[in-house]
């Protein structure tokens, strides 16, 4: 059977300092595909992290075919830094990166910023050997676990193995763009990528992780990497684009009717929902009534929990107490 081999990528920072980047290599040592997962870009989301660790053992068990590259931490810097990006302090939201999402930053610069530094030492160590990547990463506990892809080619059927009950159709960034995702670097060379974002960022869950082991699992059976069955999802996919008219018509925002504390009713984001049950209730700060919400529609549940803008990177925005008009819930309808 075949065993990962440790190896590094090493990148010379702006101050002259060395970041190490280790990565694990397992190759069948027969023809196939070379497929990539890489987590952490940002460094506050870590779930993908231990989905990696594991899947290295179930390559080492199972790979009959190509080989698996395996970046549990792309963005070690970003990770000891404990947030999204180096280039960020408390409470700043990840569109102030200045330069320093990693996950702009493909192919990398090896005279760029550090964040682009150590992109480039990835992409010459690891990324550019490969022929397929699953890029992981992590978003808020109010939006539903998610596969990202484009609604065509590889990534297209990459998304319909994932076993990720959402799937979001993204469009592709031009192909001539000087720096992209590392999701585009792929589907626009044809060699086809998705990401998953394994909610939240800043904890690891047993659930999630297992979701990220199977999708990995399934990617690699998908590509004859792996023997076996794709483990797919109980029920269907719920697959919609971004910003689209069928998003628009089928997404269902429910908001708070009066201000008070939401409190949940014990549902998860991705939980399916039937019209009329009882998503939660309001105790209202003024008459101290209990105001019930409800779901408007069969669906599923994108969205989940009293938040506002920001609340990915600080915890006033995840606070419970809505004001009027706050989101509390958004139910995808199937259809
Ligand atoms: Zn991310």
């Amino acid at each position: 059977m075949p065993e990962a081999v440790l190896d590094h990528a090493r990148a010379t920072l702006t101050d002259g300092s060395e970041v190490i980047t280790p990565f694990w290599h397992i190759d069948s040592g027969r023809e196939g595909e070379a497929l990539l997962v890489i987590a952490a870009q940002h460094g506050n989301e870590v779930q993908g992290c231990e989905a990696i660790r594991r899947f290295r053992a179930v390559c080492e068990e199972q790979l009959v075919a190509g080989e698996v590259w395996l970046v549990p931490f792309a963005n070690l810097p970003a990770v000891r830094h404990r947030r999204s990006h180096i280039s960020l302090g408390p409470e700043q939201p990840y569109g102030d990166d200045e330069g320093h999402n990693m996950n702009r930053t493909w192919p990398g610069r090896a005279d760029g910023n550090d964040t682009e530094r150590v992109a480039y030492s990835v992409h010459e160590a690891v990324v550019r050997h490969c022929s397929r990547c699953l890029d992981l990463h992590s978003w808020s506990r109010f939006t539903a676990t998610a596969a990202l892809a484009r609604e065509e080619g590889l990534s297209q059927e990459m998304a319909r193995v994932s076993g990720i009950r959402f799937i979001q159709w993204r469009p592709g960034t031009a192909p001539d763009a000087e720096f992209t995702t590392i999701g585009a670097l792929f589907n626009n060379s044809g060699r086809g990528a998705i990401t998953i974002e394994l909610a939240p960022q800043w904890v690891i869950r047993e659930k999630e992780v297992a979701l990220g082991l199977r999708a990995a699992t399934n990617l690699a059976k998908l590509f004859g990497m792996i023997e076996g069955e794709i483990e797919q999802l109980d029920g269907p996919y719920v697959e919609f684009g971004r910003h689209s008219e069928d998003e628009e018509r089928r997404m269902h925002e429910v908001t708070a009717p009066c201000s008070g504390l939401f409190v949940e009713a014990g549902l998860e984001t991705s939980d399916h929902v039937t019209e009329g049950q009882l998503l939660g209730h309001i105790l209202r700060d003024d008459t101290l009534e209990t105001v019930e919400i409800a779901a408007p529609v069969d669906g599923w549940l994108w969205g989940y929990g009293c938040h506002r803008e920001n609340c990915d990177v600080a915890l006033p925005p995840q606070h419970p107490y809505a004001d009027e008009g706050d989101v509390l819930a958004t139910v995808m309808a199937v259809s």
